[in-house]
């Protein structure tokens, strides 16, 4: 492994769903082929909405990647190639465990550009995975907003539309939206507003 002693960077995209966080991966990927870079892409194998080798963004912008189950893997399939490679780009990465931190650091040491787009927040709106972490060890951090399906404002939050309290329920689509902080609801329950409903039907004047 040859070291060139220059520090790499770490860029990580971060935002809710819809945010455009893999259509800036890819236009950043697609920018350093341009400039003749030599770059691999990773995404884990959780995320076969699209195609197991390419990442893709709801706009239908693609890049080749590779699929990986698990960081172990991603850096078997990696380290061996990784003296011809300048630029490693990671589109989902709020899936992987937190092996990807020291591995981002590794590469960084070896003066590698790498980039990391993922879900800042679940469907609960807590920070999810080791998405934090590597933003608080990036060089940069570019947090995008999408639109707000309700209103049309700046959408921080990725609303889940069904029941399932699942933290990782994966490209179903119709299953998620983007929604700004007034209309996010993060444990909607569609069975408890019914019950809602009921109640205050049994309420209503003339009923009893
Ligand atoms: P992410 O990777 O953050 O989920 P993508 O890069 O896959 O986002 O998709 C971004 C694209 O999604 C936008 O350019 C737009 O075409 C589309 N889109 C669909 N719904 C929304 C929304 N609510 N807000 C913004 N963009 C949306
Ligand atoms: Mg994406």
């Amino acid at each position: 492994m040859v070291s060139n002693n220059i520090p790499g960077v770490l860029e990580v995209i971060t935002g809710p769903m819809f945010s455009g966080k893999s259509e800036e991966l890819i236009r950043r990927l697609k920018r350093a082929r341009i400039a003749r870079q030599r770059v691999v892409c990773f995404k884990p194998d959780i995320d076969l909405r699209y195609h197991r080798t390419s990442i893709a963004s709801h706009s239908s912008q693609t890049h080749e990647a590779t699929t990986v189950s698990s960081v172990e893997r991603l850096r078997e399939l990696l380290y061996p190639q990784l003296d011809d490679i300048e630029v490693i780009g990671v589109d989902e990465v709020q899936f992987f465990d937190s092996a990807i931190i020291p591995l981002a650091v590794e590469l960084i040491a070896l003066g590698k550009r790498v980039l990391m787009a993922g879900l800042d927040t679940t469907f609960a709106g807590e920070p999810f995975g080791p998405v934090p972490n590597l933003m608080a060890i990036a060089d940069t951090v570019t947090k995008l907003s999408a639109v707000c399906m309700v209103c049309g404002a700046a959408a921080i939050h990725t609303q889940r539309l069904g029941q399932s309290q699942e933290l990782v329920v994966v490209g179903a689509a119709g299953l998620y939206e983007a929604r700004c902080r007034t209309h996010f609801r993060p444990f909607l329950d569609e069975h408890a507003s019914e019950q809602l409903e009921l109640v205050s039907v049994l309420e209503a004047p003339g009923t009893t």
